[in-house]
């Protein structure tokens, strides 16, 4: 299991996540700051767990003819900047500071084009099928290190279905926010302890 505060951000890079460049992604708009984090889930085929395809589908190198439904969204171009799997492994398929393709079209609080702005998760999983706990621990360690290293996005999480409602489902129901959240408070409040003794001792 994963410890907390093993996640770090250095130059929009995860420290703490396995590296699996995708393609697909741009600049975001200049001046643009992070200020929302997207909480998706996708399983590749539906329901289905492992395989490694959700990765190599990020990366344009899925072979379509591997299951009937891969044919269904041959040549796709999309990626999101982190995938958290099953097992709890963080993988990071864009620079935070490069634009990432997840939320398609989209609006928050009405500000269109979420992904200029924000930052796209997904969680191995499926809108009819509970995740993992080991998920929820990470993604909540995740956040907290994202809160710190972007602090816009500290009131600003949603899920796809919120900033595509009628058009995207994900998470799903089987998304646990009010779990989700109370980790994330666990883990704000384990850094804002380590750094204020951090502080004392300073300043002792
Ligand atoms: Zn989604």
């Amino acid at each position: 299991m994963q410890q907390a505060a093993s996640f770090q951000v250095i130059q929009g890079q995860l420290k703490g996540a396995r590296q699996v460049p995708s393609p697909n992604f741009n600049q975001r708009p200049q001046q643009t700051e992070i200020q929302l984090v997207v909480i998706h889930n996708i399983s590749l085929p539906p329901s289905q767990f492992g395989g490694g395809y959700i990765e190599q589908f990020f990366q344009n190198r899925l072979d379509w003819s591997a299951h009937p439904y891969f044919q269904t969204i041959e040549g796709m171009q999309v990626s999101a900047h982190l995938l958290i799997l099953r097992s709890g492994e963080v993988l990071q398929c864009v620079n935070f500071n490069d634009r990432a393709w997840h939320a398609g079209r989209s609006s928050y609080l009405a500000k269109p084009e979420c992904n200029d702005y924000s930052i796209g998760i997904e969680l191995e999983g499926s809108d009819d099928l509970p995740f993992e706990a080991i998920q929820y621990q990470v993604l909540a360690e995740v956040v907290s290190a994202l809160q710190q290293a972007y602090p816009k996005i500290q009131r600003h999480l949603a899920g796809h279905s919120d900033i595509a409602p009628g058009r995207k489902t994900d998470p799903g129901p089987y998304f646990d926010w009010s779990r989700f959240r109370s980790l994330l408070r666990d883990c704000n409040s384990r850094i804002e302890a380590a750094s204020s003794s951090i502080h004392n001792e300073t300043c002792a």
